[in-house]
């Protein structure tokens, strides 16, 4: 939605700034951008992109403890209402639902995994944390799940694109729920 809303812009950019030159010849269309860029790259190009995302070596064992035939990562983004704040439009639904997320689902989520005494990592958005600071102290009472970071307030990587804005969010991030935890969080899952 957003990129058709920058493209519907740079068109108008385009037939603006041909009225402003006032041509003598009718306007043309805006061209269309390239739906595949990749086409045109060489093969070495394209390896180079491919790559750019190997983050990690594979954590896959050979095999699992006990025979097991497979694993099983149970995780959960508590991310309540900071995404419908981040963007600046607080209303009544996404709100009473984000608090629900605090009040209720999490600690429904929480007697399910004592019940079958399972361990789980949670992601969770600083801001999330901040307005529902009883969040914390339950998950950290089970002393069996792991907490991450999830980004300031749910914010949109994507749409942000400002990498010093980035590091800075996830550094305010870091502090506020190290404060929390009286510990660093384990790790990040960008929101
Ligand atoms: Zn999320």
């Amino acid at each position: 939605m957003r990129s058709l809303d920058l493209s519907i812009l740079a068109g108008l950019a385009l037939v603006l700034s041909a009225c402003s030159t006032a041509p003598t010849t009718a306007p043309t269309a805006p061209a269309k951008p390239n739906a595949f860029p990749g086409i045109g790259l060489s093969l070495d190009e394209l390896k180079l992109r491919y790559q750019h995302t190997y983050v990690a070596r594979r954590l896959k064992p050979k095999k699992w403890p006990n025979g097991a035939r497979v694993a099983v990562a149970l995780s959960f983004d508590i991310d309540n209402a900071s995404g419908t704040l981040a963007r600046g439009t607080p209303g009544s639904e996404p709100m009473t639902r984000g608090q629900y997320g605090a009040i209720d689902g999490l600690p429904r989520i929480l007697r399910v995994l004592d019940k079958q005494n399972v361990p789980a990592s949670f992601f969770i958005p600083a801001v999330a944390a901040a307005l529902n600071p009883e969040m914390i102290p339950a998950i950290q009472s089970r002393q069996k799940h792991e907490i991450g970071i999830h980004g300031w307030i749910h914010e949109n990587l994507v749409e942000l694109n400002d990498e010093a804005k980035e590091q800075d969010l996830l550094n305010k991030s870091s502090e506020l729920l190290t404060k929390a935890m009286g510990r660093k969080p384990v790790g990040y899952r960008g929101p």
